[in-house]
């Protein structure tokens, strides 16, 4: 059967399982291991993460991957009308399908998943509150605040993650500020303004309201980094600080974290894109030692650590790390398993990315239905 038989007699499979969704009380308390997902995103290549020799991520590359289970040959698959770019590669990895997307309706090219994601099955699965279902996202991407339920005949808001991004704190800070009056009206006006920019850029993402537990993690951000901005840990510092402080305060049984700061490469300085790496190679240390360090995540977490795209390898380019150009490179990425349950080797074949959702899933204890991929052979102990 090839890809696209696939697809239609799957979407058939779905039309008939969408009538079937349980309700959410009636769903089993969950048991199985946390699962992190890091997405070592905003493109990298191997030559930079993996290569032993020449790695900027010497923790990821010499302690991380002899833990678990080394994939070197993950894939993005050369489908016609597949963009090896963040938004498209991250839906990739969150609904094991290439191509489960559209341009949401009226905002242009904000993409949103068209497939269910990894939160929508976990939470239709099992019943696992929204505030421990979480996506961590940049503070400059409201283009990927879209990713936490699809649209179309699939599960939907109900199962939905929260989101952590300096985006939705500024949604938090905006209402608490409106709310409590207290700065002269010159500033209230701005304040409002700023609050009328943020529901523009997101209007899909302010609704439902966050939950207690969100908006209490909130006012303890607050607490601590205060209104000005000046104080919190920007770019994909903030990510590793926000995913640390909700590990500790949220306990999330899935966790992704969307790093992306390597892209900032596409302006031109390839020392922008090494350092940026080396940050979230930083960044997977506190990760790591954090939940190394905490009861409910020691010895009963798996992570998952992937790029969403590859990028270009073209010495004779201006910018010689580009990704839409459809180069071999660009559909060139990696991953890192590991935790309880998972074997220590390496796969030395090529692997599909669309294995990844599927992977997750089978670690978890439910079915990705709608996935295109298998998961991984002989990943599990
Ligand atoms: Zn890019």
């Amino acid at each position: 059967m090839d890809r696209r038989q696939f697809t239609l007699s799957t979407l058939g499979l779905a039309a008939s399982l969408a009538i079937q969704r349980p309700a959410l009380a009636q769903s089993a308390g969950y048991r199985g291991p946390n699962v992190i997902l890091v997405r070592f995103g905003g493109g990298v290549r191997r030559a930079e993460t993996i290569d032993e020799a020449t790695t900027w991520a010497p923790y990821l590359r010499h302690t991380l991957a002899p833990r678990g289970t080394f994939i070197p040959d993950l894939r993005i698959d050369r489908l016609e009308g597949v963009n090896t770019s963040h938004a498209e590669g991250t839906l990739n990895l969150l609904t094991g399908r290439y191509l489960a997307y559209r341009e949401l309706p009226g905002v242009g090219d904000q993409l949103e998943p068209t497939a269910p994601t990894l939160f929508e099955y976990l939470r239709r699965a099992f019943d696992i509150p929204s505030h421990q279902v979480l996506l961590v996202n940049g503070e400059d991407r409201p283009q990927e605040e879209f990713f936490t339920f699809g649209a179309g005949d699939h599960f939907g808001v109900e199962y939905r993650s929260e989101m952590l991004s300096l985006h939705r704190y500024k949604l938090y800070r905006t209402a608490m500020q409106l709310a409590e009056g207290r700065l002269p009206e010159d500033e209230l006006r701005k304040v409002q303004e700023e609050r009328q920019t943020l529901l523009t850029k997101d209007p899909r993402g302010a609704t439902p309201d966050p939950s207690p537990q969100v908006t209490a993690f909130w006012e303890r951000w607050r607490q601590d980094f205060g209104d000005t901005g000046f104080k919190n840990p920007r770019g994909d510092r903030l990510l590793t600080e926000l995913s640390v402080r909700a590990m500790a305060e949220l306990q999330p049984r899935f966790l992704m974290v969307n790093y992306q700061d390597p892209d900032y490469v596409h302006w031109g300085n390839p020392s922008h894109y090494t350092r940026a790496i080396a940050i979230i190679d930083e960044g997977l240390q506190r990760l790591v030692s954090a939940a190394d360090a905490n009861p409910f995540y020691r010895d009963n977490t798996i992570f998952v650590i992937t790029p969403d795209c590859g990028r270009d390898a073209n010495p004779l380019a201006e910018v010689p790390f580009q990704h839409h150009f459809n180069s071999r490179s660009a559909h060139e990425t990696w991953a890192v398993i590991f935790g309880p349950g998972i074997g220590k080797g390496v796969i030395d074949r090529p692997v599909d990315q669309s294995a990844i959702a599927p992977t997750i899933a089978a670690a978890m204890g439910f079915s990705a239905d709608r996935a295109e991929g298998d998961a991984l052979d002989g990943l599990f102990l």
